[in-house]
Parts: C-alpha cells; structure tokens; sequence
C-alpha cells in the first residue's frame, strides 16, 4: 500500500443554512457552488486562493 501524501483538499458534508439542505461540496472548489436545492440558491461555497471560502455548516469531513 503506498503511502503517498494526501493534499490538504477532501470532501464537506454541509448544510444550508437557509434550508437545512445538505449535500457534499470539495474544500478546494475552484467554482462557486450553490445550494442543490432547486428552490434556494445560498452560496455555499466560493474559491479564495486555493481554499475555498465555505459559507455552510460543516457536518462532517470525508476521508
Ligand atoms: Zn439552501
């Protein structure tokens, strides 16, 4: 098994804000992401140099 470092990047399970909805977005999005749900269009997260700025509750970081 090799054991080759990981980047810092990895998956959010989030939740909206507005609507509680929650879905999973990349740590380092290099676009906007919008919430998923058709009747709402929170940001959830924008890039900001590398790291993306994340404007939702962070439930839980995926391995
Ligand atoms: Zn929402």
């Amino acid at each position: 098994m090799d054991l080759i470092p990981q980047p810092k990047s990895k998956f959010l399970k989030v939740k909206c804000r507005l609507c509680d909805n929650e879905m999973i977005i990349f740590n380092h999005a290099k676009s906007k992401v919008v919430c998923n749900s058709s009747d709402c269009s929170h940001l959830i997260a924008e890039p900001a140099g590398g790291k993306a700025f994340i404007d939702a509750e962070i439930i839980e970081e995926l391995k």
